[in-house]
């Protein structure tokens, strides 16, 4: 409590030199000093009855009432936060600048304390009538989207861009995207195919438009408009093998033609995207067609480290079904180690994790997850936590 306190003498003293008018202005008042006192005296509840009385009678900048109902957010203090922004909504004499800070600041709080439908629509209130509505749309957004009303998120979206000039195009096709594989859960496939439609115009190129349009193929019997869709997305983000390999493996052997599959990966040996290959194999556990054991082989073998640790001569020296065996021997121990580390990591914060996402779980970003393609060795060398 004295750190709070000691914050909101400080916002106080901060908010008066930047507007430098600690001359003109009287100093702190008797009712202040009061509840700061109490504040500092941890007693919470008193100081804040104290402060709730000056909102309605007290002349002096509102600008201090927010920094304290801010204050008490901060630390989690919710119900507090709110008697204070309520108390300030109540004063008559807001300016409309004013009313808005004050509709913002109690949606921050209903935020926090996961009231989403109170928070909603007070941010749409702000949207509607602010002067500037970028923020207010901005959370409005996360809502939204924490919320699953994709729909509604495009919407708020075109706001966005009239509001900002900024381009949503990435955001607005991934919520058309939701609502694609939502519509295929539901056993809608036309529906599924409109919202696919949508998310092409808004985003051309989307690889996660076409893993979801070929999943639609595969389940209608077009198992080559699957198989071309998929093609094109190794062909454009090889980082998304891993996650449609199994997939472009279950459509080529269905047409017993295993060697179209090493056809599309071959080219990306002789690329910075082969360890990419390895890795889809070790994690899929999928060592045909042949490009896939080459792989594997290239990335065991090129690494004198890692040739060490998996008994490179002994893999040179054996043949056939031994050698099969010793392949997936040794691909079933880099799967268990890929699957005690982190699998994926966000491009835009780093953010690490297991499951693959299309939005970034801490940033919010869409589209900036892919997997690692590492091999975590350290958790082999460090002791697992005790519980
Ligand atoms: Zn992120």
């Amino acid at each position: 409590m004295v750190a709070a306190a000691a914050g909101w003498a400080y916002a106080r003293f901060l908010d008066r030199q930047v507007r430098g008018r600690s001359e003109e202005e009287p100093p702190l008042s008797q009712g202040y000093l009061r509840g700061l006192n109490l504040l500092l005296d941890d007693e919470t509840d008193k100081a804040l009855e104290m402060f709730v009385r000056m909102i309605a009678t007290d002349d002096e900048a509102l600008d201090t009432h927010f920094a304290l109902g801010s204050l008490f957010r901060r630390r989690g203090e919710l119900d507090r936060a709110i008697r204070i922004h309520q108390n300030i909504l109540a004063r008559p004499d807001l300016s409309t600048a004013q009313r808005h800070s004050a509709l913002f600041a109690l949606g921050e709080d209903y935020l926090r304390a996961g009231l989403m439908d109170r928070a909603e629509s007070l941010f749409r209130q702000v949207a509607e009538q602010a002067e500037d509505p970028e923020p207010a749309l901005g959370r409005l957004v996360g809502i939204l989207e924490n919320l699953g009303e994709w729909e509604q998120a495009i919407t708020v979206r075109r706001e966005m861009e009239k509001v900002s000039g900024e381009r949503q195009d990435v955001p607005v096709a991934h919520y058309c995207c939701e609502l694609a594989e939502r519509a295929l859960t539901n056993g809608e496939p036309r529906a599924a195919r409109g919202w696919l439609k949508k998310a092409q115009r808004a985003r051309r190129a989307l690889p996660r438009g076409a893993i979801i349009r070929a999943r639609l193929a595969e389940q209608e019997g077009d198992g080559a408009l699957a198989w071309r869709l998929l093609s094109e997305v190794v062909r454009s983000s090889p980082a998304l093998l891993p996650e449609i390999l199994p997939d472009l493996h279950r459509l080529a052997a269905r047409r017993e033609d295993l060697a179209a599959l090493d056809a599309l990966l071959r080219p990306l040996l002789s690329t910075a995207d082969a360890p990419g290959v390895a890795y889809a194999a070790i994690t899929c556990d999928l060592l045909d067609p042949p490009v896939l054991e080459e792989a594997l082989v290239a990335l065991l073998t090129g690494d004198d480290t890692l040739a060490s640790l998996v008994d490179a001569p002994a893999l040179a020296e054996a043949s056939g079904e031994a050698r099969r065996q010793l392949l997936e021997r040794m691909a079933g121990g880099l799967r268990r180690l890929v699957q005690r580390g982190p699998r994926y990591r966000c491009g835009a914060c780093g953010h690490h994790g297991q499951r693959m996402s299309w939005q970034c779980p801490d940033c919010r970003s869409w589209d900036t997850i892919r997997a690692t393609a590492t091999l975590p060795l350290e958790t082999v060398l460090v002791a697992p936590p005790r519980r």
